[in-house]
């Protein structure tokens, strides 16, 4: 008889699960998501003609998201990637720009140029960090730590060590770099997953790495637009999707779950997969299984969507434009919970390599702007701060740019959280030390059989790619974890 598979949310999490088992022919699956799209965070903002990249926009890691797509039966050139590079642009507050490179001897000359003396740290910084990598990606990308001793093992602990989980990336930054300016711009990558740069343990300043080592690339047509790519190949495959369908609770019997609830009709499973943002599919299980666990949430985002009558094409794709003060902002964001009065920003504008976004001419524009997620924000001067925000962006980048823009959508952490993100936080709880690793929930979250969880706030945590390496996680668990005989007990996980 065929396996019912149930997934609660069609996030990237809950696709990819869904892409890596329905390969498996006897599988029966079955995607319920509750918003009328599907890709959760993944999806455009569209605007008559325009469309542009609502969430993720920076493709990182792309052999990883290559090789897990692959993996699920879909071959690489289904997706159009194209390399950034330069990677991007900083722009500090004192006029200086520093262009990152993926060519390290390009990076120098940029060093050089820019920063002279600082290109010895920027060596030892690859060096270091290409072991550091290989060790952190195959101890803790690819692995699940349902079993929490595995990941005290005396390796792993070895490993973290090595890798000074008990530094912040910040500091570890300092040990490569003199000038300030550097050490924010190889630390500022934290916000790519809500992350403090002086409150997330140093191992996640591999991202940085990642970024010289592996690329940044652009999914053509947009980042959204792999979740078309994914829905097309899972409906070929007859895997069920319903959209603007919630699933209202799990129901669990003798310690097993055994079926969906929606619109008051039970759904039978034989194993439930939960892909919605991990702290709240907590009230979908019964009572006495709720872990009620207070997590910290990653920072939210203030984003401005933008049409603009012209391409800038002179501009890098991405860039980051730095305040005078990096880590007062950081402190408004992450301490004070404040609206920031002068925050550093991103800004991403893919109509420089791909004119079907928008009318011919014409580009699209996106901002973002780390902003505190909950809810003791004080939201009175959000005008205030979005005026500020652009004319930073014209006299910093885009010149002009009131006058060329012809559309403008603001998103909120408010919007985020009564879509579904917990506390308004855009990249699921927050990647402190504490909430990583073994602390993060795993993929087998509560002691209740048949009952699994993948996303963002689940190990081994948030952006795209990891995301997906979740999804694999927990695709060889159902496929093959059982049957290695694994024991969970209650009140072991
Ligand atoms: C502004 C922003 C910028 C980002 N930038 C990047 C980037 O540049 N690069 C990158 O790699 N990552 C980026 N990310 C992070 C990335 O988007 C996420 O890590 C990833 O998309 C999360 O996927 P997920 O599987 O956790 O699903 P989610 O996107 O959280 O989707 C979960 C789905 O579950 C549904 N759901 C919830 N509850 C229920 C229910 N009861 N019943 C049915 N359905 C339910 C939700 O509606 C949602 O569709 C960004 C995120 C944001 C918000």
């Amino acid at each position: 008889m065929s396996k019912k598979t149930t997934i609660i949310g069609g996030g990237i999490g809950g696709l990819v699960t869904a892409l890596l088992l329905s390969k498996d022919e006897e599988r029966d699956i079955t995607i319920f998501e509750k918003e009328p799209h599907l890709g959760g965070r993944l999806t455009f903002m569209k605007h008559g003609e325009y469309k542009i990249d609502q969430g993720p926009t920076i493709v990182l890691l792309p052999d990883m998201l290559l090789e897990i797509l692959e993996e699920g039966g879909m071959e690489r050139s289904r997706f159009p990637l194209l390399s950034c590079d330069p990677l991007y642009d900083v722009h500090f507050k004192d006029g200086h720009s520093y262009t990152k490179y993926s060519d390290p001897s390009k990076q120098k000359e940029e060093l050089a140029t820019k920063f002279p003396g600082q290109e010895k740290g920027f060596d030892q910084f690859l060096t270091d960090m290409k072991t550091r990598f290989l060790q952190g990606k195959a101890q803790f990308l690819e692995q699940s730590f349902v079993e929490k001793r595995s990941f005290f093992s005396g390796k792993n602990l070895r490993t973290l060590i090595r890798l000074r989980a008990y530094q912040n990336v910040k500091r570890m930054m300092r040990r490569y770099f003199s000038d300030e300016r550097l050490v924010e711009a190889y630390s500022l990558q934290t916000l790519y997953i809500g992350g403090h740069p002086q409150q997330s343990p140093a191992m996640y300043s591999l991202v940085s790495y990642s970024e010289h080592e592996h690329g940044i690339w652009y999914l053509q047509g947009g980042y959204a637009h792999l979740v078309d790519l994914i829905v097309e190949e899972l409906e070929r495959r007859n895997v069920k999707i319903h959209t603007d369908t919630a699933v209202e609770k799990v129901e669990v019997v003798k310690g097993r779950a055994e079926a969906v609830v929606i619109d008051g009709k039970t759904i039978e499973a034989d194993e439930i997969v939960l892909n919605g943002d991990f702290p709240l599919m907590d009230r979908l299980v019964p009572k006495e299984y709720r872990q009620n666990r207070k997590y910290v949430p990653s920072s939210g985002c203030l984003l401005l969507y933008m049409g603009v009558d012209k391409v800038y094409e002179h501009n890098t794709i991405h860039q980051f434009f730095l305040s005078s003060d990096f880590d007062q902002h950081m402190r408004q964001v992450f301490e004070s919970k404040e609206l920031p009065g002068d925050p550093s920003f991103y800004t991403f504008h893919p109509s420089i390599i791909d004119d079907s976004l928008a009318p011919k001419g014409k580009g699209v524009l996106y901002t973002l702007i780390p902003v505190p997620a909950g809810e003791e924000v004080d939201w009175s001067h959000k005008d205030e701060l979005i005026e500020h925000v652009i004319d930073q962006m014209e006299s910093r980048g885009f010149p002009d740019l009131r006058n060329q823009i012809n559309w403008m959508k603001v998103r909120t952490p408010e919007q985020a959280k009564q879509e579904g993100l917990y506390q308004g936080g855009s990249f699921g709880i927050a990647p402190t030390l504490f909430q990583s690793g073994v602390f993060r929930p795993q993929l087998k979250p509560y002691p209740i059989d048949q009952l699994y969880a993948v996303g963002a706030s689940v190990h081994p945590g948030g952006g795209v790619p990891i995301v997906m390496q979740g999804a694999k996680l927990l695709a060889n668990h159902l496929q093959y974890g059982a049957s290695q005989g694994h024991n969970y007990k209650r009140g072991v996980n």
